[in-house]
């Protein structure tokens, strides 16, 4: 490792912040000697805050049926080989009750955009949820919407939303998402879901098309900024029904890297090992944990519907046996010296 990129680390890790040159510089002079170092720094201040707790959040992916077209997204509008389904209430407070019984706190409701979940429908789910569980946390993942329905959803309860800002350059933006989408109205979701008093998720994912150090770069720049309570990274992986096909998977390597850049960044952010990453390492989550992550979401959907849910290739946890997420998730956690913790998780601010 050079002497600059050591003082990088070093600074990052004092004063939490670098510029962009010198985030870009540290990305494209990624070594393992360099990794190393920041992971050590990274679990440093994550054991300081969270001990050696892993935080669990039940996923329920509500519906595949959508209307935008993201060029990598396996459920996009144009996947006419994408067998579309959408839970009904009664299906998602089932899984939500099975998962508190499992001793999980938080649920995260995702789909893609399906007029069909109304704000009406959705807020009565909340309510409902809420009603039956008032010690838990409400997660949305439903894409964007106007500011009036995201309030509406908090209203009804809504605790935290996950709106992935996917690439903080506009341009990079572009080239990822058909022309109806737009990088101007991504970033006002987020604003408006920060200022209705949501915790929020953003996050973008790595390796995707087009993404060199100088879109990763602004992509630090921006967390550094709008310092998400969560923050959401995975691997970019192909599905072989989009445009993005024949593009390469992310990397192990850089995705570790970048967590623990996340973590230096802001400390206390709350910081997923995803299913992304499971998928291109068989130990790939446990390898997030130990770069700094301190989240698993695993999933809560019935399994009938799991395989369905297929955003990118090869997504693990959609077999017969992937009832049981929860307990291998721990034993997973356990073999490295971390304890899922059957906790809100909210994060120490
Ligand atoms: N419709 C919701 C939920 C999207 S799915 C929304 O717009 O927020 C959640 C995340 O999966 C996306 O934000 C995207 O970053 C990620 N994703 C989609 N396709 C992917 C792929 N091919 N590889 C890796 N991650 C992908």
């Amino acid at each position: 490792m050079n002497e600059q990129v050591k003082e990088l680390i070093e600074r990052l890790n004092a004063e939490h912040c670098l510029s962009l040159d010198e985030y870009r510089y540290l990305i494209e002079n990624r070594s393992d000697e360099a990794a190393k170092l920041l992971a050590e720094y990274a679990v440093k201040v994550r054991r300081e805050i969270y001990g050696n707790s892993v935080f669990v959040r039940g996923l329920i992916e509500i519906g595949n049926i959508c209307k935008n077209d993201c060029l990598y997204c396996g459920i996009r509008k144009s996947n006419r080989n994408c067998e579309r389904y959408r839970l009904t209430e009664e299906q998602i407070l089932e899984c939500v009750d099975e998962g508190y019984s499992l001793g999980f706190r938080t649920f995260v409701m995702q789909g893609g955009e399906d007029a069909f979940f109304s704000d009406e429908v959705v807020c009565g789910i909340i309510r409902k949820i809420k009603s039956a569980h008032p010690d838990c946390a409400v997660t949305l993942s439903l894409g964007e919407r106007p500011r009036e329905s995201y309030a509406a959803l908090r209203s009804a309860g809504a605790d935290r939303y996950l709106l992935r800002h996917e690439t903080a350059n506009k341009a990079h933006y572009e080239r990822l998402h058909p022309p109806e989408m737009s990088f101007d109205n991504r970033m006002r979701c987020l604003d408006d879901l920060r200022a209705l008093g949501y915790r929020v998720g953003c996050g973008f994912m790595v390796g995707s098309p087009f993404q060199t150090a100088r879109e990763l770069a602004e992509d630090l720049k921006f967390i550094e900024n709008f310092k998400p309570d969560m923050c959401g990274i995975g691997p970019f992986v192909p599905h072989h029904d989009t445009p993005f096909k024949d593009e390469p998977s992310g990397t192990l390597g850089l995705t570790c890297f970048l967590l623990s850049i996340i973590r230096l960044i802001y400390p206390p952010v709350l910081l997923p090992s995803t299913t992304a990453l499971g998928t291109i390492a068989p130990d790939g989550r446990e390898r997030g944990i130990l770069a700094g992550a301190n989240v698993v979401m695993p999933n809560l959907s019935p399994v009938s519907v799991r395989k369905k849910y297929e955003l990118y290739d090869n997504k693990i946890c959609t077999g017969d046996e992937s009832a049981q997420c929860r307990s291998c998730l721990e034993t997973r956690m356990r073999s490295i010296g971390y304890e899922i913790v059957t906790d809100i998780g909210d994060i120490r601010k």
